[in-house]
């Protein structure tokens, strides 16, 4: 038997200054797109903004359902968004910001498992990484490499394929 460890590395600033022009502006729609969630159940409201390669921002917010597996997260809701207008297009980043109107949420919230495994595959798909920032109500933003980072050995699409042609 072997040992293995995975290590995973990622970045913290209180100043968002600290980030790209573009990422800044990314984490600002982020924010703004909170507006639009629809979150009476759990009181907890999310946006995303995602950024293509081509330059295009979509934007998404959590959007909550009574028959709760119906909802969807804020970053799928962005991201399948953006598939959907230029389904060859890879993403360049995505911002999340969460905001809890009754008590502040001062910390960045990291994404739920199945977006996660969402994430993972828009990067698989495209064969290309990107960058997640993160923020809270606070200063504090988290900032991932890659959406593989979430997911260490996740499942993959190429797990699906027959080992022998039929
Ligand atoms: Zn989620």
């Amino acid at each position: 038997m072997k040992n293995k460890e995975l290590r995973i590395k990622y970045q913290l600033s209180d100043d968002i200054s600290e980030l790209r022009a573009e990422d800044q502006e990314l984490m600002r729609r982020a924010r703004e797109a909170l507006k639009g969630a629809y979150a009476p159940y759990s009181g907890f409201q999310v946006g995303a903004a995602v950024r293509l390669a081509n330059g295009e921002i979509f934007i998404g917010s959590n959007q909550e359902n009574a028959s709760l597996p119906a909802g969807l997260c804020a970053e799928r809701v962005a991201l399948y968004a953006a598939n959907a207008a230029y389904p060859d297009v890879p993403v360049e980043a995505l911002a999340i910001s969460v905001h809890n109107p009754k008590e502040p949420h001062l910390q960045p919230a990291t994404p739920c498992g199945p977006c996660r495994q969402v994430l993972e595959e828009a990067e698989q798909r495209f064969g290309q990484e990107f960058p997640i920032i993160l923020g809270g109500d606070g200063s504090q933003l988290l900032i991932l490499p890659n959406a593989s980072t979430l997911l260490p050995l996740a499942f993959h699409a190429d797990f699906l394929k027959k080992d022998s042609p039929s």
